[in-house]
């Protein structure tokens, strides 16, 4: 049975009071796990509280073997890890290998990270003075994390705030909390309350935790909506958050693409994980002189790829993680076509499969930026084709809307690119390589998708508060009205 992981320990919880955990592709219930009560809550807090004095006065050598032997169990344990996720969430099976494949590249990378910057030494006021600008953890760190990827997610937070020396409170997402409690497994090396895991709903223990007094600091990942009410909280009182929220993203493809290449990689970008990635492709503009050629190859492509479980080892697509996050983005489709939009492939629930939360990867175009569908975040497999004349037109293009987080280009014209990064207000920047991954650089977004970077050397600098230390050999009284 599934129970909350505190002080190194599992906690049932309530066999009454538990929430059910569904297969997206079948609707069967697989497991529970329980809804968290606010004793539960206080007691996984106080076990990180306990547990930090400790950890940040491991050695730096010492941690980073134990976030090593982290990585190394992850990767031991990547075929059930990638079951459960697959389970639980419906993405396929070697994309989920994949996602533990990539936690356990994070714990490695921060592991040797957390070894090496921990602060630096500035010029004193006095020659007989040392100026030391030093770096602590924060104490105990709330980490909340979605179910898109709720493993690498997690990682992305729990394994920079471990190396700087925080210990750790996660929730994850109610929808697929069952691969985050069997992270436990690897977890196991460190000092019980180094990492406590807690379930329950978001808006109810979600929030409990983050009010929490003895939390310091909130790393989140999620909605726009839940991550505005979690940065009022944390503002009342002065507590450090760091919110990776929602997205919009587009995607340029200039007159010069290798259209083979470019409609293989927008679909990529717009339908991986059933378009569920916080970083999918949700806008694609297209040069005017190739948007019908392009269109009908993309069409095609799309045609092609595979809806079904995500075990199965031919699914290209699984299902969406639950019914109401599909209605949403059903209704989004609807709304558009009613409003003018043309239809031309998927939009509807597969009639192959009388079960689970399928829905066709979907291509519209004569969509434009009045349409809900060009605007809001659509958490799901639409690709919305529109067209450009001029470079100037698609860079206004991408950078209308409330969103910052990524956005692509398809094009080898040096001067495009230059003009494409420095001009659009987005996180990341990828040209001709869509959505690839690296640790070692920083990830985030800008305007409504929030502010802070998670990976490379920003991401362990978001878990450290600085100090400055004046240090005097001589002992010093001060005079009364010293002259500066
Ligand atoms: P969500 O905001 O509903 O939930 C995310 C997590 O926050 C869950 O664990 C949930 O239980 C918890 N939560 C919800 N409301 C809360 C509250 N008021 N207080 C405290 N915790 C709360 O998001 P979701 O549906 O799980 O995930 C999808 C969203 O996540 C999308 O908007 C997507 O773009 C975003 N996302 C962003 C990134 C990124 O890096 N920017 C990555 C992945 C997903």
């Amino acid at each position: 049975m599934y129970g909350h992981w505190i002080e190194g320990k599992m906690v049932k919880g309530s066999a009454q009071n538990r929430i059910e955990v569904k297969n997206p592709a079948t609707e069967e219930v697989i497991d529970t796990v329980p809804s968290g009560t606010l004793e539960e809550l206080d007691r996984a807090v106080q076990s990180a509280k306990k547990a930090f004095p400790q950890w940040r006065k491991v050695p730096g050598v010492q941690k980073a073997e134990l976030l090593h032997e982290i990585a190394a169990k992850l990767r031991e344990q990547k075929e059930d890890l990638a079951r459960i996720l697959t389970l639980e969430g419906g993405k396929p099976f070697r994309e989920n290998v994949d996602e533990v494949t990539w936690v356990a590249a994070c714990f490695d990378y921060y592991a040797e990270l957390g070894r090496n910057y921990m602060g630096r030494v500035i010029a004193p006021v006095e020659p007989s003075q040392l100026s030391l600008v030093i770096k602590e953890p924060y104490g105990v760190v709330a980490c909340i994390a979605p179910w898109n990827y709720p493993l690498l997610l997690t990682s992305w937070k729990v394994a920079p705030a471990l190396a700087a020396g925080n210990t750790v409170v996660i929730k994850p997402s109610s929808v697929t909390p069952l691969s985050t409690i069997a992270l436990h497994k690897a977890f196991g090396a460190l000092p019980p309350g180094v990492v406590n895991i807690i379930t329950g709903s978001g808006e109810k223990l979600g929030m409990a935790l983050i009010r929490h007094r003895d939390i310091r600091m909130v790393a989140f990942t999620g909605s726009v909506e839940a991550g505005r009410k979690i940065a009022r909280t944390a503002a009342e009182e002065f507590k450090k958050v760091h919110l990776e929220l929602g997205g919009k993203d587009p995607f340029v493809v200039c007159e010069d693409a290798d259209l083979a290449v470019a409609t293989k990689g927008v679909a990529w970008a717009a339908f991986l994980n059933a378009g569920q990635v916080c970083t999918s492709t949700e806008r694609i503009y297209v040069h005017k002189s190739i948007a019908r050629e392009f269109t009908e190859r993309f069409v095609e492509f799309t045609k092609t790829l595979r809806l079904g479980p995500g075990m199965e080892p031919t699914t290209d697509i699984g299902p969406m993680a639950g019914e109401s996050y599909r209605k949403k983005v059903e209704d989004q489709i609807q709304e558009a076509v009613s409003q003018g939009a043309a239809l031309l492939h998927g939009g509807k629930r597969p009639k192959k499969f009388r079960k689970g939360y399928f829905l066709e990867p979907t291509v519209l175009t004569r969509v434009d930026h009045t349409m809900r569908i060009v605007k809001e975040e659509t958490f799901g497999p639409v690709a919305p084709i529109m067209t450009f004349k001029t470079f100037d037109e698609a860079i206004e293009l991408a950078n209308d809307s409330d969103y910052g987080l990524g956005a692509c280009l398809y094009t080898n014209d040096a001067r495009k690119v230059k003009r494409f990064f420095e001009e659009v207000k987005a996180g990341t920047i990828w040209i001709n390589d869509p959505l690839s991954d690296n640790d070692a650089g920083p990830f985030g977004g800008m305007k409504s998708t929030g502010g802070g970077r998670e990976l490379g050397e920003e991401g362990i600098e978001e878990f450290r508060e600085t100090k400055h230390v004046h240090w005097d050999f001589e002992m010093r009284a001060k005079e009364w009205w010293y002259p500066y």
